[in-house]
């Protein structure tokens, strides 16, 4: 979990001597293999009124599976991967959808990124997961959004999705689909996780395990040469000529995960589905040139794998492991790229702030909608470039537990804001086209809202009010939060109460 949900306690890095407080953590865990077990601590939790957690890898970056006092249901072992050859979905013409015809991979709520990707690649096959091996699909990615490097060729997680198996708050088990409980089928593809039902499947859409282009390109500065100076100009115009490439990259069905700041650019890696090296290269050449023609020191790697299966392994294994960062993140409107005086304040600001040693961590991304039925993913995924996050370093040293909170909060209180002053604003003002990725943005946005739900909130609202009446399901900042708060602790990561919010 995010070191900084667990509130500094029981850091296995501190001083053996220092107590070990179970802090914001779960207190109990049932360990489910069954619906029936999970109706079973729904209405355990319920009678004694105890704080409810849905809980699977625990990767959530805002806390959202873990709580002071809780008692989880934990759904890591619900490990059933099924391929369907051929399932057939229609779609409702009135609505603009289409109906799916294909293969897909029905999957068990704790099956794990790198479980769905191996199960998958066995029958010839790749489903859209996300770079980390051992996030859960059907969980926090796919309810809460999920990119993915194949996410500009197939479009978001939630996109994918056929059918879910769901305990719902009053413990019952029901199907959404598009055909059958269609609002709740709506609410879980995209529209934020742990809200509205516990899933305990989820059927989506399978593609073939086609060859795969790649590449992997590193800058290094040398800082203490005596012309830094112009080594830092020249790279300054790379790193803006990588940005202006990225629309027609990612139009075309590329993915690339890069980061920067002032002395190395990594670019690790480029993912070109059912392409090849060479068509990488071609489309890498201006930058390329750029990068010859002013001496810059980079090297550059093009790759050809088989398939997605051994691409996608040969970068994302074995996984990482601890926190290293904390940041905030957005999501990167066309517009700004396409605008060539917004791409250069766009670039101007992390110059600066490179100077200060904060990193840049992008993922370019085109998430179109490519799939057929309507969904609740954040609709300002579809005008999207990249998600671009500004990282600072996270020490798991709890000495320096104080100095990393006030890193955080120099992440909400000064970066976020100059992240949306150039990248267009604050999502809502007319603006829908602007936002920030619910499962990866920072704290406490007074507009998270409007950031995380857009245009779909007041519908999401209407589906938390019909399934979760009570608000049995909890998160922070998840639709229906507000009805609840943690008493004493407004950042959520002590040892307070959750209760019913004072109007
Ligand atoms: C190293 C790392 C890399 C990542 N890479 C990507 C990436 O490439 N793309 C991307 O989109 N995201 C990525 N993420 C973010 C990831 O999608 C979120 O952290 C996500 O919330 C994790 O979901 P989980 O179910 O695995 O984790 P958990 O922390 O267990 O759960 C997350 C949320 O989902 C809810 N939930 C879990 N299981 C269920 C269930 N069965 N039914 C209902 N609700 C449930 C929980 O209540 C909680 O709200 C990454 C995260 C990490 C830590």
């Amino acid at each position: 979990m995010e070191t900084f949900w667990q509130n500094n306690s029981c850091n296995p890095f501190g001083d053996r001597s220092t107590p070990c407080e179970v802090g914001n953590m779960i207190s109990y865990a049932v360990n489910v293999s069954a619906a029936a077990e999970i109706a079973a601590t729904i209405h355990f939790a319920r009678t004694h009124n105890v704080r409810f957690v849905v809980r699977n890898t625990g990767h959530d970056f805002n806390g959202r599976s873990t709580g002071a006092g809780g008692l989880a249901v934990w759904t890591h072992h619900l490990k059933s991967l099924e391929i369907i050859q051929n399932i057939e979905m229609k779609g409702d013409p009135d609505k603009g959808e289409q109906s799916y015809q294909g293969p897909a991979l029905k999957m068990g709520s704790g099956v794990q990124g790198v479980e769905a990707e191996h199960f998958a690649a066995d029958a010839g096959l790749v489903v859209v997961g996300g770079w980390c091996p051992s996030v859960g699909i059907a969980g926090g990615f796919t309810q809460g959004g999920g990119h993915s490097p194949l996410g500009s060729q197939f479009g978001m997680g939630a996109d994918q999705t056929l059918e879910f198996q769901v305990v719902t708050a009053n413990g019952s088990v029901v199907t959404a689909s598009p055909q059958e409980n269609s609002d709740l089928y709506w609410a879980l593809s995209g529209g934020g996780p742990g809200t509205y039902g516990i899933v305990t499947s989820v059927t989506v859409r399978a593609y073939p395990n086609m060859p795969v282009g790649g590449a992997f390109v590193s800058i290094t500065n040398d800082l203490s040469l005596p012309n830094a100076s112009t080594v830092l100009e020249n790279y300054w115009a790379t790193i803006q000529t990588w940005h202006t490439l990225l629309p027609n990259l990612t139009s075309t069905g590329i993915g690339a995960t890069f980061s920067y700041n002032n002395s190395l650019f990594y670019l690790i890696p480029l993912t070109a589905y059912n392409k090849t090296s060479k068509d990488v290269r071609a489309a890498l050449k201006p930058w390329i040139d750029q990068m010859d023609t002013l001496g810059v020191n980079y090297s550059a790697s093009f790759t050809d794998f088989p398939s997605y299966y051994s691409h996608w392994t040969t970068f994302a294994l074995p996984g990482p492991v601890g926190a290293y960062w904390q940041g905030t993140s957005r999501l990167v409107p066309t517009d700004i790229f396409d605008d060539p005086t917004s791409l250069e304040k766009f670039i101007g600001v992390q110059r600066k702030l490179a100077d200060q040693g904060v990193y840049a961590g992008a993922t370019a991304v085109a998430p179109r909608k490519l799939t057929g039925f309507a969904n609740a993913v954040l609709p300002a995924w579809r005008n999207t470039v990249s998600l671009f996050g500004l990282l600072t370093d996270w020490s798991d040293d709890p000495t320096r537990w104080e100095e990393m909170q006030e890193m955080q909060h120099y992440v909400d209180q000064e970066l976020r804001p100059l992240l949306k002053s150039v990248t267009g604003g604050t999502a809502g003002d007319g603006n829908w086209a602007r936002g920030s990725y619910l499962n990866e943005a920072s704290g406490d946005d007074p507009a998270w809202k409007q950031e995380f739900f857009g245009e779909n909130l007041q519908r999401l609202e209407e589906v938390k009010q019909r399934w979760d009446p009570d608000g049995l399901f909890w998160g922070l900042r998840l639709v229906g939060s507000e009805a609840r708060e943690i008493r004493g602790q407004p950042t959520g990561i002590g040892n307070g109460r959750l209760c019913k919010a004072e109007k």
